[in-house]
């Protein structure tokens, strides 16, 4: 037996990045993972069944687009066929666009919306008739400092993260009197595919060398010097998903090197 055994989870966006490392962690304390995104599904699948390997779970592959609700309640449904329901929700897709408000795309907002806070709507919404039943449940919004605070030229990131970490207090007093809990994380810079573009158009924009936009990025915002690792996030949200934090209820929790402290 390991913490998590018996328990489903259900991590969206996790076939790269932040979500591939909390699927990870997941799995290798005995969680069965459904995985879900876009890329390289079959190098994620590996990488997840081997945390999973010596705990028995089970590691699948749903491929729904986290902007269509329909492909929700498909991936939902699928949930219920192979495990019998969600038990551990983390809802972690999601995408960026940059831009002056004046020039931000009407569809580019409309995207980042739909993937980064409706997706968490619609998963909630079909996943905690099933926790009520079982009497048991755990939601982890991946948020971030974007939740708290803002950044220009990331209107609509910041709007969906905000209005995240407003759906996960709600979540969290609808479910108050229950042992389902809803949190969420609020990473301030992590090096995966997302932030790397973001330093490539550094890197192009400023005449830098990679490393020197990198350093830049963080020099501007992250007072540790230092990127938080999807290892160190996916810790976070194991505690958040354990009996350990039955208390704890509604936080948007920071994990971003004194970003927000400033
Ligand atoms: P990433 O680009 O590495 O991973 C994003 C994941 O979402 C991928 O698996 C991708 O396939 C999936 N995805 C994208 N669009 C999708 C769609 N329509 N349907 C289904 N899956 C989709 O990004 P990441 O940095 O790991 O970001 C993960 C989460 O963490 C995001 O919500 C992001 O906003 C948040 N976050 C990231 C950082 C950071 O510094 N990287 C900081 C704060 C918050």
């Amino acid at each position: 037996m390991t913490q998590f055994s018996g328990k489903t989870a259900l991590v969206t966006g996790s076939t790269s990045g932040i979500g591939l490392g909390i699927a990870g962690a997941l799995a290798a304390r005995g969680a069965n993972v459904l995985l879900n995104g876009f890329g390289d599904v079959d190098a994620a699948l590996v990488l997840v069944r081997d945390a999973a390997a010596d705990t028995g779970a089970r590691v699948v592959h749903h491929g729904a687009d986290m902007s269509k609700p329909a492909d929700i309640e498909a991936m939902m449904r699928y949930a219920d066929d192979v495990f019998d329901g969600v038990d551990i929700l983390v809802n972690n897709a999601g995408i960026q666009h940059v831009a002056p408000v004046e020039e931000f795309l009407p569809e580019r907002w409309d995207a980042v919306l739909a993937i980064n806070l409706s997706s968490a709507f619609h998963t909630t919404r079909l996943a905690l008739p099933r926790m009520r039943g079982k009497g048991w449940g755990r939601i982890v919004n991946v948020a971030s400092v974007h939740g708290l605070v803002a950044s220009a030229y990331k209107a609509a990131y910041v709007a969906a993260k905000h209005g995240l970490v407003g759906l996960t207090k709600v979540v969290a007093l609808e479910t108050a009197r229950t042992n389902i809990t809803c949190n969420a994380v609020c990473p301030g810079w992590v090096l995966t595919p997302l932030v790397q573009a973001q330093v490539e158009a550094r890197a192009l924009s400023g005449g830098l060398a990679l490393d020197d936009a990198r350093d830049a990025l963080l020099a501007e915002k992250q007072p540790s010097g230092q990127f938080v690792t999807p290892e160190q996030l996916a810790e976070l949200v194991c505690f958040l998903s354990s009996d350990a934090a039955a208390q704890v209820r509604g936080v948007a929790w920071t994990m971003d090197g004194a970003w927000t402290a400033q």
